[in-house]
């Protein structure tokens, strides 16, 4: 399998997180599950200025029936037909496979997530390790999880027991492993919240933030407040710099087709061109507003490619 690409806007992980920090704002990372929504993605991307992630769980290329190969290409492919300039991300979510992040950085991701978080804390690191010693020389970006963050359904993970991700072991976790990026469960949960409000612990992010400078991501963006997300960003001493959002792009897509479950790569390639294009306008509008109104991170994609050095291309390695 030989996918890779390279393309000067595509940029590991960990620049877009560094700016972010920076710049008080968080990157959305948006989950398209099929490739045909990756183009409404970038496109609000693009028409935002924002510094952008697009990415997809190992369990959703199993549920949604997409190829990893079939994912970049798309990716590579709709960045330059559209002329998509902003930094883009393409990162591999939940995934407990060494071989499929392998092949995932053969195919040109740019970031990929190890997520071992169901093991203790020890075991945990070392299967986190040794993916960033396979990343970080090949220029790819690693985020990693720990604690335990809920889920309602079953797509991303099948964590259904929520455990909340203690400060210490993120100041500890983050030093021994060097991760570019850490995933931390702090109230919000996978999936849509049924029955439940969404929360977050705003303490415990302070309290990880003051013992580690590690960027730190929310997994379950879906369905929590425009407020809350906000608040979480702009903490004083460093807030969380990515968010990451599925259900709301799929609930948007679904209620445009007119369908109630969920459609795999085959079904929403054999919609009709017409109601296809009424679903990827509806996911365009959910992932601008997502940029604009949650995030802040309208507008800085260009600064970010201005004082970016852009020869850090992983694909070149
Ligand atoms: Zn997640």
């Amino acid at each position: 399998m030989n996918c890779r690409k390279s393309l000067g806007n595509v940029m590991p992980l960990n620049v877009l997180l560094r700016a972010a920090q920076e710049g008080v704002y968080a990157v959305g990372s948006f989950s398209p599950r099929c490739t045909p929504l990756i183009r409404p993605i970038l496109r609000a991307a693009k028409k935002a200025g924002a510094p952008v992630v697009v990415q997809i769980s190992q369990r959703e290329l199993e549920r949604y029936g997409v190829s990893l190969a079939a994912f970049a290409e798309r990716f590579y492919t709709y960045l330059v037909e559209d002329d998509v300039e902003v930094p883009a991300v393409l990162h591999l979510d939940h995934t407990k496979d060494f071989h499929l992040i392998a092949a995932a950085i053969e195919c040109g991701f740019t970031s990929v997530m190890i997520d071992a978080s169901e093991f203790p804390l020890a075991e945990n690191a070392a299967r986190t390790s040794k993916v960033v010693a396979y990343a970080h020389p090949r220029g790819v970006s690693v985020e990693a999880e720990l604690g335990r963050i809920g889920s309602t359904d079953s797509i991303e993970t099948e964590h259904q027991r929520e455990l909340l991700t203690d400060p210490e072991e993120a100041q500890w976790f983050a030093a021994a492993t060097q991760v570019d990026a850490l995933a931390v469960s702090v109230g919000t949960a996978h999936g849509a919240y049924m029955g439940r409000k969404p929360e977050i612990d705003y303490e415990r992010i302070k309290q990880i933030r003051t013992l580690t400078p590690v960027p730190l991501v929310l997994h379950g963006g879906s369905g929590v407040p425009q407020e809350m997300i906000r608040a979480a960003v702009a903490l004083p001493g460093g807030g969380i710099s990515k968010v990451n959002f599925a259900t709301d792009l799929e609930l948007a897509f679904l209620a445009a087709v007119g369908r109630t479950e969920r459609l795999t790569e085959r079904e929403c390639r054999e919609l009709s061109p017409a109601v296809l294009d009424r679903g990827l306008r509806a996911v365009e509008i959910v992932v601008e507003e997502k940029i604009v109104h949650y995030l802040g991170s309208a507008g800085r994609g260009r600064m970010l490619l201005i004082d970016t050095d852009l020869g850090g291309n992983a694909c070149e390695a």
